[in-house]
């Protein structure tokens, strides 16, 4: 008896998934496209490729054929003129800039930086300055196919609270520059505003938390082996301008 139901239960199961022997796997959603760039190990690129996406993670990358024979999903996304790739990666911007866009943009970069945006900063930056401008600058890079970026600017807290909001994954470093700057007075504070940035962001699945020195032009050698130490302490990266131009190597060979 307890055989018979076996068989039974085998056959409902069969008769559910409509072959016997071919089981699809529930997945939330299928994505195919005419071109599925995987960047893995080989390179592949699938044309007629799909993907399996279970919650946030992807469960299978392969031809649109062989998903479709393994999995059943609750959603479709069917793209058959687009490619599909991984999201591209911003390796350095000032998010909330969006608003400073057009200023002043043809100068080299010691007069631009000095005459226009330092005292532009000094006036008009502000947590919700930033807010806005990292809202503006996180629509314009998840419209154009950015789903990373690194940022270094001020009220660095806001811009994570931004780019949650925004969905995307930001490596995100509060300025730490050897003048008064909007949200911190000098270099010592905003190290030690760094590392409260470390512990509020600890396990954030989508912020990377990172110590951010400007530049070497605008920090004493102390404040900047303050700041590797710092990153070093608890295993953060560090982000800095560096061989930006000539003029900033000639002056750093002149003085060191
Ligand atoms: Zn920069």
């Amino acid at each position: 008896m307890r055989r018979f139901y076996r068989l039974l239960s085998f056959f409902i199961a069969a008769v559910a998934v409509g072959a016997p022997g071919l089981a699809q796997t529930p997945v939330d959603w299928i994505w195919t496209a005419r071109y599925v760039v995987t960047m893995d190990e080989q390179r592949r690129v699938i044309e007629n490729g799909a993907v399996a996406i279970r919650g946030d993670q992807i469960v299978e990358v392969g031809s649109r054929a062989a998903v479709d024979k393994a999995y059943q999903a609750k959603q479709r996304l069917d793209r058959p003129d687009a490619i599909l790739t991984p999201g591209l990666i911003n390796t350095h911007t000032h998010a909330a800039m969006s608003l400073f866009r057009g200023i002043a943009d043809d100068l080299r970069l010691q007069e631009w930086l000095e005459k226009f945006i330092f005292p532009a900063e000094a006036k008009k930056v502000d947590a919700e300055f930033v807010r806005w401008g990292t809202r503006l600058a996180c629509l314009e890079m998840a419209l154009s196919g950015t789903t990373t970026f690194t940022d270094m600017y001020y009220f660095e807290d806001t811009v994570a609270a931004a780019t949650k909001e925004a969905g995307l994954r930001g490596m995100l470093g509060e300025t730490i520059i050897g003048f008064p700057s909007p949200d911190f007075k000098t270099p010592q504070t905003a190290l030690a505003g760094t590392e409260k940035f470390f512990q509020a962001f600890a396990n954030d699945p989508l912020i990377i938390p990172a110590v951010a020195p400007h530049s070497i032009y605008t920090n004493s050698d102390e404040t900047l082996k303050a700041a590797r130490e710092l990153a070093d302490h608890y295993s953060k990266p560090l982000v800095i301008h560096l061989s930006e131009t000539k003029t900033e190597n000639d002056e750093s060979l002149a003085k060191r």
